[in-house]
């Protein structure tokens, strides 16, 4: 079962038209909530971020997010979802193409589930990234369907080899092609503040409740590539990788190619943060 618009159908019985403005234009917006146990995980805060991105594209949602989480959570329940994750977008509907606002068109919502365990060989012994230049918009602070910068720049990381691509904006790292980046250097944590230059991650914020419940000193503050390659610990963080070590950056090891410390802590309290909130 997927939810089109406000109902439950069969995927097969969904119908996209080919004018919906999200097909022709990327007009819309999107979330990925996660999964356990069959208990989603911070949804309040995933839905209030598709609000937000919403309003920013001045989309207004065609029903109200307290209907949208009920028919989510009917969602989890009809697929039997235990563990994985649930896509959702809200385009701005089907109009004659043009650029401009349709006047008449009703946004549609269509969220689908996934089957998905936790990338667990990636959570235990890291993962390999590269950099490239950060080629995508000036408004990176909303969830929006244009994902064309953040494609080219995976597959410039997957052609070479590795799983995520690190963004450099002016010598300045602002976060993963689907990820926020973290780096730990002499004990205190650091990653980029936000602004229209990155996404406000869920898990971002989560780490950073984490890491003062922690009392692991933290500093919202941009880093440049220099201080990257100068990490003692560096790791993402995504609603699917969770917390993922970064062991080589292009091809150079850091923290000699394991995990660190710091970063195998706030690990561990994130897998106590998923029991705490989806166990009880
Ligand atoms: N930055 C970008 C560009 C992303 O696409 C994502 C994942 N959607 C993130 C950061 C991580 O956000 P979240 O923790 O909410 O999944």
């Amino acid at each position: 079962m997927i939810l089109y618009d406000n109902r439950l159908i069969s995927r097969e019985e969904a119908h996209i038209d080919v004018e919906d403005r999200a097909y022709q234009f990327g007009d819309g917006v999107y979330e990925m909530i996660r999964v356990y146990h069959g208990r989603s995980f911070y949804m309040d805060e995933h839905l209030a971020r598709l609000e937000r991105s919403a309003r920013e594209i001045r989309l207004e949602l065609p029903y109200p997010i307290a209907e949208l989480k009920q028919l989510l959570h009917e969602l989890i329940r009809r697929n039997q979802l235990e563990e994985g994750n649930i896509y959702i977008q809200v385009s701005r509907g089907t109009a004659p193409r043009y650029h401009g606002f349709p006047d008449q068109a009703r946004p549609l919502t269509i969220a689908y589930v996934q089957h998905a365990k936790r990338p667990l060989a990636e959570l235990n012994h890291g993962i390999r990234a590269i950099t490239t230049d950060d080629i995508r918009w000036l408004r990176c602070d909303i969830k929006s369907l244009n994902l064309l910068g953040a494609v080219l720049a995976k597959q410039t990381a997957i052609d070479h080899g590795a799983k995520e691509a690190i963004l450099i904006r002016d010598g300045v790292v602002t976060e993963g092609s689907s990820t926020n980046i973290f780096i730990i250097k002499d004990g205190t944590l650091y990653t980029h503040p936000t602004n229209h230059l990155i996404l406000n991650g869920i898990t971002r914020q989560v780490v950073l409740k984490l890491a003062d419940e922690c009392e692991i000193p933290f500093s919202e503050t941009a880093f440049s590539k220099e201080e990257l390659d100068q990490a003692d610990e560096v790791f993402l963080s995504s609603t699917t990788m969770e917390i993922c070590p970064i062991v080589e950056i292009d091809n150079k090891p850091v923290n000699q190619g394991v995990p660190g410390p710091i970063t195998k802590q706030l690990q561990e309290a994130f897998v106590n943060e998923i029991k705490r909130t989806t166990l009880s």
